[in-house]
């Protein structure tokens, strides 16, 4: 694939980048590990100092730095402002907390081990490679870089090959920042790159971002290397709507986290299922405010649909809807691609599905939404942990018996009830099953790539 931002509005290239060749490769790689020996000396405060400089300048490109985001994958423009936000938010998280995950752990008997005193601390693993989606071109790597650069690691990045601006943009705002040179790098590099740059001994662990696929195939090669790896991947989350549930509410935050980054978020709701009792005011009530929505220019402050990022994913999206109608869907609203520039799909809304159709089981990238009419929270548990992913999931319901049950039985790493998925630096973030693992954000996140290391004493 092209390293070029590509505006998917108009489908015009706007920029093309030239890949790095393997000298340029090379020199980035010994500028981290030399960015690394460096960074691990210094201290808590002088990171979090960095950091939060980091954070201010970011701030300070609110505009550019959205309209970039804008301009390479489609989103609009308000919800690119709020993802520059949240990234300082993020920073100064980690400034403010990295020091208090990272303190020793003294065991409080250490008789008990025959030791005098005996305790662990966390140690920074040196060069950590992370590949990332475009889907949010600045958030998903800060959650990655934030936390490694506080904990004295240095990152290498391959941002996906459709967001190369944004790659770019990151690397030089930690340089400004005050970091050591190296410190953070991009990679220019496709996909086919990563196998080498991940079998160098002087890379030490790897994040992944993304689709299933690619996360098989870099787990793969981490794990010949025995390297350790995080898996941030697809998800197909449910969200569940029982009779005692708040329907105006429901209604309106189905809406949301449906077409939240136009329907491009892992943690999108993007199966309903609904109680019978409430089934048939949902979905009329429901398609009608999916049908309301504009779609438009993401650049116009009116537009709350803009375009899906790339020409490939608008097709992938469009063969799932098809194969579901023509095994017989219904579509309530939507289900077509429309004419003109642009890779936009509708707000598409489907019921009647059945277990021979794609959309049932796999992740619907863009704002599509299934509805599933179940008879009682065994079946909606049933409907809800039949994919293969694990990564969020929702449950709009005021009984308190029910919501202790859906938060034992669904199959999700994170549960949220009357309220849509949402990552927050506060809280750790990540699935189970085909949806990876490991951790991001918390205390959690930062604790990924360093080594606990245990300490006794006689
Ligand atoms: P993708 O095709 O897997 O790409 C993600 C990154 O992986 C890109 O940098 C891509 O590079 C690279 N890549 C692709 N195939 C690779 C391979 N075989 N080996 C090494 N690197 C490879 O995913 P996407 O379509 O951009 O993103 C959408 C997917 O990401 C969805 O499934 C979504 O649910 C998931 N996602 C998950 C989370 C989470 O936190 N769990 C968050 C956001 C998105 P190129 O661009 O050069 O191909």
């Amino acid at each position: 694939m092209a390293i070029a931002t590509i505006n998917p509005a108009t489908g015009v290239t706007e920029q093309t980048f030239e890949a790095h060749d393997d000298a340029e490769i090379e020199r980035r790689i010994v500028d981290a590990v030399a960015a690394q020996r460096s960074l691990r000396t210094t201290t808590f405060a002088q990171r979090a100092d960095w950091m939060r400089r980091a954070a201010d300048l970011l701030e300070a490109d609110l505009d550019a730095a959205s309209r970039m985001i804008t301009v390479e994958m489609g989103k609009p423009i308000a919800q690119s402002e709020a993802e520059v936000r949240k990234c300082a938010k993020g920073m100064r998280f980690y400034a403010d907390h990295a020091e208090e995950f990272l303190s020793d752990h003294p065991l409080d008997d250490p008789s008990t081990v025959g030791a005098s005193r005996a305790w662990s601390r966390y140690e920074p693993l040196g060069v950590v490679l992370a590949v990332m989606p475009w889907n949010y071109p600045l958030w998903q790597v800060v959650r990655f870089i934030a936390p490694a650069l506080m904990a004295g690691n240095t990152g290498l990045l391959k941002h996906a090959s459709n967001v190369p601006q944004a790659a770019l943009y990151l690397e030089s705002l930690y340089e400004r920042a005050g970091f050591p040179v190296g410190a953070f790098h991009s990679l220019l590099i496709g996909s086919g790159s990563v196998r080498a740059v991940l079998e160098d001994p002087r890379i030490k662990a790897v994040t992944l971002t993304g689709s299933e696929p690619a996360g098989r195939s870099v787990a793969s090669i981490a794990g010949g290397q025995i390297k350790k790896a995080v898996l941030e991947l697809g998800g197909s989350d449910p969200f569940v709507v029982m009779p005692s549930a708040d329907l105006d509410a429901a209604i309106a935050t189905a809406v949301t986290t449906r077409v939240t980054n136009n329907g491009q978020s892992c943690i999108c709701g993007k199966r309903f299922i609904i109680h019978t009792d409430v089934y048939d005011e949902f979905a009329k009530r429901y398609s009608e405010a999916m049908a309301a929505l504009v779609v438009g220019d993401p650049l116009d402050r009116a537009t709350q649909i803009g375009p899906l990022a790339t020409a490939s994913g608008r097709d992938d999206l469009a063969e799932l809807v098809d194969d579901a109608i023509a095994r017989g869907a219904t579509a309530l609203t939507g289900g077509s691609v429309p004419e003109g520039a642009g890779w936009y799909y509708p707000p598409t809304v489907l019921t009647d599905l059945t277990d021979d159709m794609r959309l049932v089981m796999e992740e619907a990238f863009g704002p599509v939404a299934t509805l599933y009419r179940v008879a009682d929270r065994e079946e909606a548990i049933r409907v809800a942990n039949q994919t293969t992913f694990g990564l969020s999931s929702a449950v709009y319901t005021q009984d308190a018996e029910d919501e202790d049950w859906f938060v034992t039985n669904l199959d999700a790493g994170a549960v949220f009830i009357n309220g849509m998925s949402v990552s927050y630096p506060e809280l750790p973030f990540g699935g189970i099953k085909a949806s990876g693992y490991g951790r991001e954000l918390a205390a959690e996140g930062i604790r990924e790539f360093c080594n606990l290391k245990t300490v006794w004493k006689s």
